[in-house]
């Protein structure tokens, strides 16, 4: 590692004041960095009692733990100091003053302490991906699957596969390079090819485990649609227990999409609240109509409201024609004003259209405890089966599915004739590319060192 490479720094830990602060220090200065603010390198990753000085004055800063991870064992795999500080703004200006005057040192760039980690292979590709999940993770199920990843649950895998397509690969480049050899074997292809049959069945079922692991990063999608003025945006509100669209009594007033997150029994639930669904001449409330059906019809689930009170109901059921999700539930709204005898005799054989129904007033909150009790169940069935997907992102998908792509191209060359040894290999490479640009460890020297491990050629 160049020793000219800047030295960072950066407050760590969230926004002063606060308790702690905890300042990072990465890079070939970071030695120094702790033998000016200190005055000594304490001991290699023990917490150590320290007094801060302001180098050039020699005034105290504060007192705090001083911690050392020398290289390569530290997070970014380069040499590293922790500071963790009284959290004032005084504070945490006085040392980083400190840092900004050493020589080689500067103020980190977001991401950058986990870029280095990145460079120097401390973390691969989606195990970054998994630390940025792990911050971000608002619900107890997201944590979960963005810690297994940070922890290589696709890395790991993606890696392994990537090892046995470049053995496989070898074989096939060895008998195009040295099939004059005496001692390189004739049948090298017949086990490249059943190695990346096998290699394919096992992307592909990693594939096909569906896309819950895509959805518990963004959280399953759950539209409120409906006719106007049939109370969606009020039950919103209610759901997602604050103000956060308007309520209007005239039509047509919800004219954008709004979104809230809810955590619903530890899974995430991503609530939409749609413009009323309906024909309009005017161009704008048209746009918000477009834009509604899209959401609606791309969510998991749809909350089709209607006004239960309304004289003619069957005049509010088009929800299937209005939109396409996977799920429909009716929402009889308004039961406050539905008159009593009304219940049995007004079932439309519509009905049979939704997986549950259920009456409710948004307005005083009836029915809502049971259908948060039903989202939640829905949720943790959709995510029941997630735990074990590794497929958390479209990169993963869009590069699995160009490596099972290249091996399917490779497999049909195999199979034409024995002379398509060079196009086997080159569909064989751009797999094992995609698979390495999922890990972000694309390096063509690895094919080399296994071709010279295996084969004693040349000898
Ligand atoms: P949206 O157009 O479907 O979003 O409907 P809104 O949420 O804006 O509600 C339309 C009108 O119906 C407002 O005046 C609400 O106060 C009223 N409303 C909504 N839900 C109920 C309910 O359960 N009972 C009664 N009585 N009025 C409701």
């Amino acid at each position: 590692m160049a020793t000219d490479r800047p030295t960072i720094f950066a407050l760590s830990s969230g926004r002063p004041p606060a308790a702690v602060a905890v300042v990072r220090v990465c890079g070939p200065q970071a030695r120094v960095a702790l033998e000016k603010l200190t005055g000594r390198v304490p001991e290699p990753r023990k917490a150590t009692l320290a007094r801060l000085r302001d180098p050039a004055s020699g005034d105290v800063i504060d007192e705090g733990l001083a911690l050392w991870f020398p290289a390569p064992r530290s997070e970014t795999g380069e040499d590293m100091a922790e500071l963790q500080l009284h959290g004032g703004h005084a504070v945490i200006a006085g040392v980083l003053d400190v840092l900004g005057k050493i020589e080689g040192c500067r103020l980190a760039e977001p991401g950058e302490f986990t870029r280095r980690a990145f460079e120097n292979g401390r973390l691969d590709l989606t195990a970054v991906e998994g630390l940025a999940d792990l911050i971000a993770a608002e619900t107890p199920a997201q944590r979960r699957q963005a810690f297994r990843q940070l922890k290589g649950l696709i890395g790991d895998r993606a890696e392994a596969w990537r090892r046995r397509l470049i053995e496989a690969l070898a074989l096939v480049e060895a008998r195009i390079d040295f099939s004059d050899e005496a001692d390189v074997p004739e049948n090298l292809i017949g086990p490249a090819i059943d190695a990346a049959r096998q290699l394919r069945d096992e992307i592909v079922a990693a594939l096909v485990q569906g896309r819950g692991g895509e959805r518990l990063r963004d959280g399953l999608v759950v539209a409120i649609a409906g006719p106007p003025n049939a109370g969606k945006s009020t039950l919103f509100n209610r759901l997602a227990r604050r103000e956060a669209a308007i309520v209007s009594p005239y039509a047509g007033t919800t004219r954008d999409v709004i979104e809230v997150h809810l955590d619903l029994g530890g899974y995430p639930v991503t609530l939409l609240d749609t413009a009323g669904i309906r024909e309009s001449a005017e161009p704008v409330e048209q746009e918000g109509v477009r834009r509604a059906r899209d959401r609606a019809a791309a969510a998991d689930l749809v909350l089709w409201v209607i006004d239960g009170s309304a004289a003619d109901r069957s005049a509010h059921h088009p929800a299937k024609n209005s939109v396409e999700a996977s799920a429909i539930w009716l929402i009889e709204n308004k039961i406050d004003l539905a008159k009593p005898c009304s219940e049995s005799a007004s079932k439309p054989e519509i009905d049979s259209e939704y997986q549950f129904i259920l009456s409710a007033s948004a307005i005083n909150g009836t029915g809502v405890d049971l259908l948060v009790e039903h989202l939640a169940g829905f949720a943790k069935e959709y995510f029941s089966a997630v735990e074990t997907s590794i497929v958390t992102r479209a990169r993963h998908r869009e590069l699995l599915e160009k490596t099972v792509a290249a091996l399917d191209r490779a497999l049909a060359e195999a199979a034409k004739s024995d002379e398509r040894e060079e196009l086997v290999a080159e569909e064989l490479r751009a797999a094992s590319t995609s698979l390495g640009r999922l890990t972000g460890r694309v390096d063509v020297e690895d094919i080399l060192d296994v071709i010279f491990r295996d084969f004693c050629i040349g000898k």
